[in-house]
C-alpha cells in the first residue's frame, strides 16, 4: 500500500509552492538548440564580473584537504568577518547563503501561533521559511511598491516573533533611509526579532543606504544578514552570515547543522572579503551597467522601479509572459515576478555592458513582434 507523503507533510509545507529559480543557461540552450555561450542570464542577480581569480586560486589550494570536515566552528571567518566589520565574533552565525540564516530564524523564533510580519512583495524566502513552519505570514500591503513600515508595525502583536526587511528589497528595488530605518527600530516592540536582510548593501555607494551594522548595540533585537553570494560573486558555493546580540547569535548556533558552511566556501569568503578591488569593480560595473539599462528602458518607452540593487524591475504594462517568452527565444533570461503580485513586471539584473544591450536588443525585437 502507498501512501500520499504530500498529505502527510506537516500543514505548513503541505501548502508551500517550490521556489522559481532562474532558467539554468544550459536548459535554455539545449531546449534552442544553440550554444550555452550565446546565451545571456540575468535572472539571479549574480555577479556579472564572475568568479574572482584569487577565490579560484584559493579554492584550488584547499582541494587536497577535501575528504577533511570543515571547521564546524568557521574560527578563520568569523574572525576575518570581525575584524573587517567591527564586530565580535560571537555575534557572527555562518550561513549556507543567507537563505539558510532566514531559515534558522524562523525555526528558532516562529511556529504555529506565531507570526512574521513583511510587506507585499518581499522577497520569497520570508513567506516560505515562515510557512514551513507553521507559522502566519502577515503581508502588509506596499506603497507605490516600497515598504509601508508604519503599516508593518501596526501589524505586529504579541504573537510576532519576527519582522523581515530587505534593504533594498528584491524584486522591487527598492529602499528605506536611515532616517526611516531608525524611526522603526525605535518603535518595535523590544520582543520582536527585526531581520534586516542586506543582500546588495555592498552595491551601495557610501551614504546610499544605512548601514545595519552600526544600530546593533543600539537594538538588541536586530540582526543584520548579509550575504558572499552577490557582490562578492560566489553565489555557487553558497555563504552569508549574520550580526547580531551574542544571545541572539547563540540561539541560532545551536540550531545551525555543524558544517552548514562548507571548506571551500569558508576559505572563498576569506579570501573575497580581503579584495575590495573586486568589490569596487562589481559597484562600478552595477552603477554603469544601471545607466545603460535606465537609458535603453526610456527610449523603448517603459518604465521601471528607481533600484539600489544590482536589477531592476520593469513594467511591460500589460501581463509580462509573452514578452519572456519572446525574450527567451531571444536567447535572453530575465525573471518573471508574477509570483510577486507583479504580473506585468520582469526583473532584469545588471550585467556587463555587452550583456545588458543583448537585452535590450531583444526586449527592442520583441516588443516590436
Ligand atoms: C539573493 C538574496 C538573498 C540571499 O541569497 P543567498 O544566495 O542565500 O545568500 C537574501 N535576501 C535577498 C533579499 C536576496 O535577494
Amino acid at each position: 500500500m502507498s501512501c500520499d507523503f504530500l498529505a502527510l507533510a506537516v500543514p505548513g509545507v503541505q501548502k508551500l509552492s517550490p521556489y522559481v529559480t532562474g532558467k539554468p543557461i544550459d536548459e535554455l540552450a539545449r531546449e534552442l538548440g544553440i550554444d550555452p555561450a550565446r546565451i545571456v542570464k540575468l535572472a539571479s542577480n549574480e555577479n556579472p564580473l564572475g568568479p574572482n581569480p584569487r577565490v579560484l586560486e584559493a579554492i584550488a589550494a584547499e582541494l587536497p584537504e577535501l575528504s577533511r570536515y570543515p571547521d564546524g566552528s568557521g574560527f578563520q571567518l568569523k574572525a576575518k568577518l570581525a575584524e573587517r566589520f567591527g564586530l565580535r565574533p560571537e555575534q557572527i552565525t555562518l550561513g549556507n547563503g543567507s537563505n539558510d540564516i532566514i531559515d534558522l530564524v524562523a525555526r528558532c523564533w516562529l511556529a504555529p501561533g506565531r507570526n512574521a510580519v513583511f510587506s507585499a512583495h518581499a522577497f520569497a524566502a520570508y513567506p516560505i521559511c515562515t510557512q514551513a513552519v507553521g507559522a502566519e505570514s502577515r503581508v502588509v500591503p506596499a506603497i507605490d511598491y516600497g515598504y509601508d513600515l508604519n503599516g508593518m508595525l501596526e501589524a505586529i502583536d504579541e504573537q510576532t516573533g519576527v519582522v523581515f526587511i530587505a534593504n533594498p528589497n528584491n524584486p522591487t528595488g527598492t529602499w528605506i533611509g536611515p532616517q526611516a530605518l531608525e524611526n522603526f527600530l525605535e518603535r518595535v516592540p523590544a520582543h520582536v526579532l527585526v531581520v534586516l536582510d542586506e543582500a546588495y548593501i555592498e552595491f551601495a555607494e557610501d551614504g546610499e543606504l544605512p548601514n545595519g551594522l552600526d544600530y546593533l548595540d543600539r537594538y538588541p533585537n536586530l540582526l543584520v544578514s548579509r550575504t558572499l553570494c552577490k557582490a562578492y560573486g560566489l553565489a555557487g558555493l553558497r555563504v552569508g552570515y549574520a550580526a547580531s546580540s551574542p544571545r541572539i547569535a547563540d540561539v541560532l548556533n545551536r540550531v545551525r547543522q555543524p558544517f552548514n558552511v562548507n571548506s571551500l566556501a569558508l576559505t572563498a569568503a576569506c579570501v573575497a572579503l580581503d579584495d575590495e578591488a573586486y568589490l569596487a569593480e562589481g559597484r562600478r560595473v552595477n552603477r554603469a551597467g544601471m545607466a545603460q539599462l535606465e537609458k535603453g528602458l526610456s527610449e523603448l518607452g517603459l518604465k521601471w522601479i528607481p533600484s539600489r540593487g544590482n536589477f531592476l524591475a520593469v513594467d511591460l504594462g500589460r501581463d509580462a509572459t509573452e514578452i519572456n517568452a519572446g525574450l527567451l527565444r531571444e536567447g535572453v533570461i530575465v525573471r518573471p515576478i508574477a509570483g510577486y503580485d507583479m504580473p506585468t513586471f520582469l526583473r532584469v539584473s545588471i550585467g556587463t555592458e555587452a550583456e545588458n544591450a543583448r537585452f535590450l536588443d531583444a526586449l527592442r525585437v520583441v516588443l516590436d513582434q
